[in-house]
């Protein structure tokens, strides 16, 4: 038996564990003076250390010590396009630079440029770009993670971005939650009709490794009715569905969710209040992005109207090389506070329960008993400090399945 123990931190700061909305998402379970003792990945107990001191003596526990600092869980990152070959740095210059969208396509840049770069990159060289990635993402906290396929937009790069998240997965610290986004853009050259005939036949193949199917429902991109058939069809090959929607338009894509009953929406950017209310009578998780409103300077979803009218909010990256190339949770939470109407609680508990809840993972997200033993260490007594003093990482220490990692 593996066993450890936090002890005496500042401060342990969790969500409550059984609430996904309404007020108590601002209202954290605050603990001082208990230590928490991790027998073999999961969190065994939670006292003061004098009353842990026998048994961690017993189990020859190894012990962090966290004296002065703030513990909070793990971060989930339940939205991100980790796996990519290319770099967009050139747009994201000649962008500086003035240049618009179309210039840059036309230049050779845009989604264009990462297809034909991920299609080309062999799985070795996809495993070590996502793997540099996944090693900044957990020294600024992420313990957990989803990723998207769609820099393929071929079954044979797509299968080979779902065996790469496979494979990373068991090979590093960080879980991952495959996602199959096929339907992500329609390939250069190809019809819309004859591109999702062929994602369609990918369907059975990736059911074998994804979770979740994904698709782009936007004005240009995809329809919310051929969402509705693609998402069914997924379903019966037991993906779960989520969308990509109301990023630039609202055009039904809500409706289609609420009828699939998906998972997740994301984005949001432009919402309704016809959309908000049926948003909230769902179980719907409420993904925000707002790390992509920084970067594309396009409105900011409106969440605290989500969260007043009972949603259930989330937030996440969106990593991705063409409209969030940041890993930070740390700096979605301040954006969160800052540019959604999030309160400080709200922010961290959408960032690792309802993270969490969105990817369907049980007992990860809080630090109680019986819960996945992943917990930060920050460098700071007052865990609200990692979302004022904003743009730094004050992530100190990362447990993982209760080893330092
Ligand atoms: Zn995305």
């Amino acid at each position: 038996m593996h066993s450890l123990i936090v002890k005496d931190p500042a401060v342990l700061v969790s969500p409550q564990a059984s609430v996904l909305r309404g007020p108590g998402l601002g209202e954290p379970v605050l603990r001082w003076g208990d230590s928490v003792l991790i027998k073999d990945g999961v969190i065994a107990a939670i006292a003061p250390f004098a009353e842990l001191a026998q048994q961690a003596l017993r189990d020859t526990a190894t012990i962090v010590e966290a004296t002065g600092r703030a513990v909070v869980p793990g971060f989930v990152d339940c939205h991100s396009h980790l796996v990519f070959a290319g770099s967009r740095v050139d747009d994201f210059a000649l962008r500086c630079a003035g240049a618009s969208y179309e210039e840059i396509a036309g230049q050779g840049g845009g989604i264009g440029l990462t297809v034909a770069a991920t299609r080309q990159a062999s799985k070795a060289e996809l495993k070590e770009i996502a793997l540099r990635r996944l090693g900044r993402a957990l020294r600024q906290g992420t313990t957990t993670m989803e990723v998207k396929t769609g820099y393929g937009l071929d079954p044979q790069t797509e299968m080979k971005m779902l065996e790469v998240i496979a494979e990373l997965n068991s090979e590093q610290p960080i879980d991952l939650v495959p996602t199959f986004l096929g339907a992500h853009a329609v390939p250069r050259g190809m019809m819309k009709s004859d591109y999702l005939r062929e994602v369609r036949a990918m369907l059975p193949d990736a059911a074998q490794i994804a979770r979740f199917c994904d698709i782009f429902c936007e004005e240009g991109y995809f329809t919310p009715a051929e969402s509705l058939d693609l998402l069914e069809t997924a379903r019966s090959y037991g993906m779960l569905p989520r969308m990509h929607a109301n990023q630039f338009h609202s055009i039904g894509c809500i409706d289609t969710a609420v009828e699939l009953e998906a998972v997740s929406v994301d984005h949001l950017e432009v919402l309704t209040v016809e959309e908000i209310s049926r948003l909230a009578a769902s179980d719907i998780t409420c993904v925000m992005l707002p790390g992509v409103s920084l970067f594309l300077d396009i409105p900011f979803a409106s969440g605290r109207a989500l969260i007043d009218a009972g949603c259930i909010p989330a937030l996440a990256s969106d990593f991705n090389p063409g409209s969030n190339p940041s890993l930070s949770l740390q700096l979605v939470m301040s954006l969160a506070c800052l540019r959604l109407g999030l309160r400080v609680a709200e922010a961290l508990a959408c960032i690792t329960r309802s993270a969490a809840h969105a990817l369907r993972l049980e007992r990860v997200g809080c630090i109680e008993e019986g819960w996945q033993a992943d917990l930060l260490i920050l460098d700071c007594a007052d865990y609200r400090d990692m979302i004022y003093y904003y743009g730094e990482n004050h992530v100190q220490t990362v447990i993982k399945r209760g080893r330092v990692v």
